[in-house]
């Protein structure tokens, strides 16, 4: 298969439905809030807005980092702003988020990586919503552990660090990333005793192999849910889609990662990183 191919009758969206999701829609179109759910044209809406979890992203729009499969825009990204914190945690509030999922662009310009805006934005929502539970989804700082330390202060209920993809495919996808470096951050994470996450996505020419692989290299790193879900090409410069994977291929790398470890695995066609994730919180 390849991206000419129609995308198989797994990968149909439900329409977002349900009274819970009805009534995050009127606040967010009251008040015009951001969310990635939205921006980021998500299939799982419906599903998420229902359960009470939302992704917001912060440190702006403009990503300093170009993977070949993200639809994010890379540049030069615009100055800090001071106020981001406060107004996403004014969202979290307004949204009733039950578990708020904090993601960002990578900030390789800035000395302290961004570090500093995280941890300030999760202090505010703390704050402002102190029965909210926290997943923050961090990038590898460029292996500057202090400034991941930072963040990492901070406790969040859940701390993710997306490997993407196999070793194999690393340089031609995530070329300003390493594997390993991205290991060693989930080590950091996962040994400083926090709920440690991270996913791959799959259909970008990975084997079987490659994915089992993955899986030992991020239960060594101490990562205890995983997330597998189907890659689906932004436009058309970006990565082509190689593989439509199959929902029993899902199905058995569930049952595999169970079987080699990990707390949890969410493993399935539309799942993204968030997706579900109010219930690895109860779960672990
Ligand atoms: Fe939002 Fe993530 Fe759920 Fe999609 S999977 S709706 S981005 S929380
Ligand atoms: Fe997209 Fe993150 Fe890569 Fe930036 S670092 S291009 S936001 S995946």
């Amino acid at each position: 298969a390849n991206q000419q191919t129609r995308k198989p009758d797994w990968l149909r969206v439900k329409l977002p439905t349900g009274k819970e999701y009805a009534h995050v829609r009127g606040l967010v179109d009251d008040h015009k809030l951001h969310t990635i759910c939205e921006s980021g044209n998500c299939p799982n809406m419906g599903e998420c807005w229902g359960a009470g979890t939302a992704t917001f992203m912060i440190l702006g729009n403009i990503c300093t980092r170009s993977c070949s499969f993200c639809a994010v825009a890379t540049g030069r990204p615009l100055a800090v702003d001071t106020d981001e914190p406060n107004r996403v945690a004014n969202s979290v509030k307004l949204m009733q988020v039950k578990h708020c999922v904090i993601t960002s662009v990578d900030r390789d310009d800035l000395k302290d990586g961004g570090s500093i805006i995280w941890a300030e934005t999760i202090n505010a929502i703390r704050q402002q919503s102190p029965g909210t539970t926290l997943e923050t989804l961090l990038p590898d700082f460029r292996g500057n552990w202090d400034n991941l330390a930072l963040v990492l202060a901070t406790r969040p209920e859940v701390v993710s660090h997306n490997l993407e993809t196999v070793r194999r495919l690393t340089r031609e996808v995530r070329i300003q990333a390493k594997y390993d470096r991205s290991l060693e951050a989930l080590k950091h994470i996962s040994q400083a005793g926090l709920r440690t996450k991270s996913g791959i996505m799959l259909g970008l020419g990975e084997t079987e192999a490659d994915v089992l692989e993955a899986m030992d290299d991020l239960l060594t790193a101490g990562v205890q849910i995983l997330t597998l879900g189907q890659y689906l090409q932004p436009t058309r410069s970006h990565h082509p889609v190689v593989d439509w994977i199959h929902p029993d291929q899902f199905a058995f790398y569930k049952e595999v990662g169970l079987s080699k470890g990990f707390r949890y695995v969410e493993s399935g066609p539309l799942v993204r990183s968030s997706y579900h994730a109010e219930k690895h919180l109860f779960e672990i």
